[in-house]
């Protein structure tokens, strides 16, 4: 058996067993890093938790059951993977920094029901961690996403996920909180942009917490909040072609200051008039700008273009 110690206090040793780090606490956190010497790379995003409140919010978001397996991306010394492992039935966590296996194998010894996978998650082959999810997954249980992410690579983990086919069930994220606005707009403000459209698209989007940077070792320049995406049974639009759909969202935010009429005109490859008749049948101004449209009426957009593109005479 091993003690935890009081209040934010330093671990304490038994005859039974290792020494047991109370996570979650600048105390407990600080004392493993020094054990092992371990010095932050900033260049992984590395700022782990050090608040017990902020960790009880995140699992308490991701309504967890025995019967569901969790992905968490970056483990680093294991602070959330703890609670997840006690409150999930399996949990994957893929870690890309080779010196803190050895940290997690110390702090979930133990917690036989998690398997640390080394590797990069934009590069880990997520059909097959699918197929061993639904290996591991009880009747009725679900594949949940949960994360502290690792800032540099927050947008493209979540589109990985967003875009797969497999069917997760929530995402519960701590994101830099410039990011969470961004996830969270709605049409007509400065934050609604392409990762609004994405996010929206796949999924229910809504805030669970905010983090200021004190709740990080060390602390970030910038405050972090926790969103949570439910995923929707099918998208919240349908257009004719999404690969286009999404081709035209970036075009309509890449230039945001033109009007539309300019802004996706290269991507819409039509002649001037044919690109005013696809304005004209989607019902949209072409004098406004991509941030005020919302997601069906890009689709509207999206399927108009597209219609008379099929309509015209090929070039010569
Ligand atoms: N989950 C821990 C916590 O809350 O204290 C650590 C969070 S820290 C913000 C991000 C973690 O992601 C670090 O452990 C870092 O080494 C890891 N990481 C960075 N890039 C990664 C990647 N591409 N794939 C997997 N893990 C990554």
């Amino acid at each position: 058996m091993v003690e935890q110690g009081g209040n934010d206090q330093p671990p304490v040793a038994t005859h039974l067993g290792p020494p047991a780090y109370r996570l979650a606490t600048p105390t407990g956190v600080g004392a493993i890093l020094k054990k092992y010497g371990f010095r932050f790379k900033k260049s992984l995003g590395q700022n782990f938790l050090v608040d017990e409140n902020i960790r009880r919010k995140i699992v308490a978001a991701a309504e967890l059951s025995s019967r569901d397996v969790v992905w968490e991306v970056g483990p680093g010394i294991g602070t959330l993977t703890q609670a997840l492992a006690d409150a999930a039935g399996t949990v994957f966590a893929v870690e890309l920094d080779e010196r803190l296996l050895e940290i997690l194998a110390e702090t979930l010894a133990g917690r036989s029901n998690v398997r640390v996978i080394h590797g990069d998650f934009l590069k880990v082959d997520l059909g097959k961690l699918y197929e061993n999810s639904l290996f591991e997954m009880g009747a009725g249980g679900g594949l949940k996403i949960v994360a502290n992410l690792p800032y540099y690579v927050t947008t493209p983990v979540i589109a990985r996920i967003l875009e797969a086919r497999w069917d997760w069930q929530l995402m519960v994220v701590m994101v830099q909180a410039e990011v969470a606005d961004r996830m969270l707009a709605l049409p007509g403000g400065k934050d609604y942009g392409t990762l609004s459209v994405l996010v929206q698209y796949y999924a229910e989007a809504g805030a669970v917490a905010r983090a200021p940077r004190t709740v990080f070792m060390p602390q970030p320049e910038v405050d972090s909040r926790v969103v949570r995406l439910r995923r929707r049974a099918a998208p919240r639009v349908v257009p004719a072609n999404p690969g286009f759909y999404f081709a035209l969202v970036r075009a309509a935010f890449g230039q945001r200051r033109k009007t539309l009429r300019n802004a996706v005109k290269s991507v819409a490859v039509l002649d001037p008039q044919e690109l005013e008749k696809a304005f004209l049948q989607a019902s949209i101004d072409p004098m406004r700008r991509g941030e005020t449209l919302s997601l069906e009426e890009f689709a509207a957009l999206s399927d108009a273009i597209l219609a008379l593109r099929k309509g015209a005479s090929p070039p010569p």
